[in-house]
């Protein structure tokens, strides 16, 4: 039992909630290894730099983590800023993991397999509670754990394309076409788009993001083709209200993107899904399956797959865990953030309680905390290591004292919301409530166009 209690708590992932709880446990003076996958902190927020957040810095920082970076001499970023973000890695998690109290103890280029009990799998219920963690890397190395934070987020289990939920015809075969969400259109990446045919499928701000983006390069660039497909029959969510908005940015950003359907500039194709791809000289055919049955072909350069995230919950496939089965968050979690209930997912605070499964001392925080739900926050997370932690220092008062303080407005700061490129790149929600950072809010509740069943492909040899 003391031997358990010797062990480090592992973190998985090294993102800004889990060099948060880093920071937490590090102030409870907890032993602690962060296990990530990449080779730099926020190895994940690097790949979407080049996007400007829409919550000012003041909402982006752990006070835990300010605490340590203000004792190392650290100048903080103007607190109503909006970081890129390549900013915030830059600016805030790299000087935090790099800082001596913690850089001894983040492992990079360790990506987390599995995770189970010692010498007991997912049956076996005498002495679970006391036995350590077994954590299995990709190269094969274990770790024992008196506990596992998964703070893993999902930017790399992206949503398929496919209307179901699983993968359209070909999908996978296509891979070499296909573009994850937020491509950097106007910078690094943007030999793969210029002069060249681009199809986003999606309705939400990443979309928003990645075709005005497009439609830029087009402008500039002859030859640069845009097409976007919604499976909505209108494309009213992402427009807003125009001017008369209630909500200034989402108005500016709908704004710009209509004026660009209307000018010819994007191609819009509504109440259409992804079907099949098949990969054709050098360019990829895309199958939309209208609502009404009608099936048409688009052959195009570049996919992006602008469709949401989902949690891998694969390596904890040996724990017991208690998930929701509609959102993949924990099941008392999931009601609270509900995005088929809520507009923008109201954000109560919450903290071990709701985020502790049957699988005692494994929790999941952060964005992956939220499952398929698009409207986590920096600043939730936070407050969920700090509840989490608490609990594993045996601070039950601490750990149940949970509270999110988030301004009457402001969290998205809408009149400065621009992408690095100078696009708008979210809507701001009122006090209170979650930010869309992946469909927006209400976007599922949005009339889509059904496949009819008569509609359907036929399979095997009876397809006509
Ligand atoms: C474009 C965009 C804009 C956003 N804007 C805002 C905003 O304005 N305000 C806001 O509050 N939130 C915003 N968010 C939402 C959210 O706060 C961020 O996604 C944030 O990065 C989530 O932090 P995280 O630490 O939970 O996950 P991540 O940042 O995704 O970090 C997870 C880390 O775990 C690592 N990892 C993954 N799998 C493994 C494994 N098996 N083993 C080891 N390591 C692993 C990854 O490499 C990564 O470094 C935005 C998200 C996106 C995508």
């Amino acid at each position: 039992m003391n031997a358990l209690h010797d062990l480090p708590i592992v973190v998985i992932g090294a993102g800004p909630t889990g060099l948060a709880a880093a920071a937490r446990l590090h102030e409870h003076g907890l032993p602690c290894t962060v296990l990530e996958a990449g080779d730099t902190p926020g190895a994940a927020v690097r790949q979407w730099g080049h996007v400007r957040v829409f919550s000012p810095w003041r909402y982006n920082i752990d006070p835990a983590a300010r605490r340590l970076l203000d004792e190392a001499g650290w100048i903080a970023p103007d607190p109503e800023a909006l970081p890129t973000g390549a900013e915030l890695v830059d600016d805030y998690l790299r000087p935090l993991a790099q800082l001596p109290q913690l850089k001894p103890h983040v492992r990079y280029g360790a990506r987390v397999e599995a995770i189970s009990r010692l010498g007991l799998d997912r049956l076996r219920t005498a002495g679970r509670d006391t036995a350590p963690f077994l954590v299995r890397l990709a190269d094969g190395d274990e770790l024992v754990a008196r506990a596992v934070i998964d703070a893993s987020g999902t930017w790399s289990t992206p949503n398929v394309l496919g209307a179901s939920g699983l993968r359209a015809r070909g999908e996978a075969d296509a891979a070499a076409y296909l573009e994850h969400a937020l491509p950097d259109v106007l910078g690094a990446d943007r030999g793969r788009f210029v002069g060249r045919h681009t199809l986003v499928v999606g309705a939400g701000h990443s979309a928003a993001n990645t075709l005005l983006s497009l439609a830029e390069l087009a402008a500039a660039e002859p030859g640069t083709e845009v097409t976007w497909a919604i499976r909505a029959t209108a494309p009213t969510r992402t427009y807003g209200g125009g001017n008369a908005d209630a909500l200034p940015a989402r108005g500016a950003l709908g704004a710009r993107l209509r004026a660009h359907v209307d000018a010819g500039r994007i191609r819009l194709l509504t109440g259409f899904s992804v079907q099949a791809l098949t990969p054709t000289d050098g360019r990829v055919s895309v199958a939309l399956r209208h609502g009404g049955g009608s099936v048409e072909s688009i052959t195009v350069d570049r996919v992006v797959g602008a469709t949401g995230f989902r949690p891998d919950h694969s390596i904890a496939a040996e724990l017991r865990l208690d998930l929701d089965p509609v959102l993949g968050a924990t099941r008392a979690l999931a009601p609270l953030i509900d995005p088929n209930e809520h507009s923008c997912g109201t954000v109560p605070p919450h903290g071990v309680d709701v985020l502790a499964h049957p699988e005692q001392g494994y929790y999941a925080v952060g964005m992956k905390s939220y499952g398929r739900a698009p409207t986590f926050l920096m600043a939730t997370g936070y407050e969920q290591v700090r509840s989490v932690v608490a609990a594993l220092a045996g601070d039950w008062a601490a750990a149940r004292d949970v509270q999110l303080d988030l301004p009457e407005t402001g969290v998205c700061s809408s009149d400065s919301a621009v992408s690095a490129g100078g696009d708008d790149c979210c809507e701001p929600q009122a006090a209170g409530r979650g930010l869309s950072t992946g469909i927006s809010g209400g976007l599922l509740s949005a009339p889509i166009s059904l496949i009819a069943l008569d509609a359907a492909p036929a399979g095997g040899c009876c397809a006509s």
